[in-house]
């Protein structure tokens, strides 16, 4: 396939652009040139570029300067190498540059690709015929996803929405735009006016419910609070326009409420104070839904007051069947908490069984890698035995040797357990909570039913009554 070694390997180049955007950011002619033009310089091989420019055709037909490659190819037959700075600027079309591949190999043109690293000089052929399917496939993903963003780049300049779902308060008519829906609308109306008037999002859902009889989420009436879609304004990657949503909220409204929120948020300095996760962060059941609670703070009078609440109860409107809300003061709860974990550590038959189940737990898998190497200590003695290369006394010998050692490995588990156990009891209250209690069930009167450790298996209320 190669050309005699006396002779200077030819080289060609290609370089391509296809749009301004490609041009500015470094993808420019020149710069793809100069790149190619480093390559064969270095290598001490004559080169002759070809490009081409400004042309928006996707398939390589239409493109002079790669149909004049593919002619110096075919007729010279004395090509060497093909230098190009990115597999794209050859084709975009996966199948045709599967095509443009076949082609080199025919003619026995090694194809060096600088983004792709394909360059037979790093790699073996083989590795390199692998590296360049993997490379096309790569590239045939990455091509589809550009596609996609152009569509959508595309859609958007023409004015098209780009989303399938509307913002609350709009819909498609039959030719496909934007219109304001009324009785939506309306409500979306109410919500800015409102708000301005002081209401937070829980009231407002509750408002809504009852005037409008719509169920909207607190979280949901925030989103809509801020949506610049209402006042005609779009901001996607693609740009920003402003003749897609006819506007539904007046620009000066839609800028209080902005203020509003943010003056809300700096009211209170929980954004700005680092929070500190509570004592029984994400341990918490809630007892109507069974979900783990959430932990907060809230400010009033410059003092601030920790609470666990139900974060799922209470996103629901105030109507629905689902709305619960659970708060338990973190004082109390904490405190319900540390005193029964204190009571049934004082107790002595608690500690023991306590011990037991930890040394179980933390044994069980070093006691099953103790026993694999066990197995294979004793099967190799064996096969040494049944190969003539020991005696029945060797034998004998040996198999005392790893029994004692077998003794010697569980002397050695047992002081490891202590030191865990010591180390154990360095926890302190918080690191015992995270790491050893699973989950804390409460009932409805804010009462401690029980304590779960580990998996679950062991309760501490459970066991407290029936200890104490
Ligand atoms: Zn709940």
């Amino acid at each position: 396939m190669k050309k005699g070694n006396n002779v200077r390997k030819r080289a060609v180049g290609y370089a391509r652009v296809s749009t301004i955007r490609q041009a500015s950011q470094g993808f420019s002619l020149l710069s793809q040139s100069q790149r190619i033009a480093g390559i064969a310089q270095e290598r001490g091989w004559d080169l002759k570029m070809f490009q081409d420019e400004g042309l928006s055709g996707y398939h390589m037909s239409n493109r002079q300067g790669i149909q004049s490659l593919i002619t110096e190819i075919k007729c010279t037959k004395q090509i060497d190498y093909l230098i190009i700075t990115k597999l794209d600027r050859l084709s975009r079309n996966a199948k045709e540059l599967l095509q443009l591949m076949e082609l080199f190999r025919k003619n026995g043109v090694t194809l060096i690709s600088l983004t792709e690293q394909l360059d037979d000089l790093t790699t073996s052929m083989g590795m390199a015929q692998a590296q360049i399917y993997g490379a096309v496939a790569e590239f045939e993903r990455s091509i589809i996803q550009e596609n996609v963003r152009l569509g959508l780049a595309n859609k958007f300049q023409q004015g098209r929405v780009i989303s399938s779902q509307l913002p609350y308060g709009y819909f498609f008519n039959e030719q496909h735009k934007v219109q304001i829906e009324t009785a939506t609308s309306e409500v979306v109306k109410f919500l800015y006016k409102t708000y301005l008037e002081g209401k937070g999002y829980r009231k407002l859902s509750t408002l809504v419910r009852e005037k409008f009889n719509t169920k909207l989420r607190p979280v949901n009436i925030k989103k809509i609070l801020m949506n610049q879609r209402y006042i005609g304004i779009v901001k996607t990657n693609y740009g920003k326009r402003q003749d897609m949503y006819p506007t539904i909220i007046e620009k000066q409204t839609f800028a209080d409420v902005q203020t509003l929120m943010t003056k809300k948020r700096q009211n209170c300095p929980r954004r700005r104070i680092k929070k500190e996760p509570q004592l029984l962060h994400g341990k918490l059941v809630c007892p109507v839904c069974k979900h783990h609670m959430s932990d907060n703070r809230v400010c009033s009078n410059g003092k601030t007051y920790n609470y666990y609440y139900c974060s799922v109860g209470t996103n629901y409107p105030r109507q629905d069947k689902a709305y619960h809300s659970y708060r338990l003061k973190s004082t109390d709860i904490e405190r319900k908490v540390t005193e029964t974990i204190r009571t049934i550590f004082k107790s002595e038959v608690f500690q023991g069984l306590f011990v037991k189940a930890v040394v179980r737990q933390l044994s069980a898998k070093k006691k099953v890698k103790a026993y694999e190497k066990h197995v294979t200590d004793r099967k190799q003695i064996f096969m040494q035995f049944e190969n003539g290369e020991l005696t029945v006394e060797q034998l004998k010998e040996r198999l005392t040797i790893t029994n004692d050692r077998d003794a010697l490995r569980n002397r050695q588990r047992k002081v490891n357990l202590n030191m865990i156990l010591g180390s154990f009891l360095k926890l302190g209250q918080q690191g015992f909570v995270d790491l050893i209690v699973s989950s804390i069930t409460v009932d409805k009167r804010k009462n401690v039913k029980s304590i779960l450790l580990g998996k679950g298996e062991f309760d501490l209320v459970h066991l407290q009554k029936e200890l104490l």
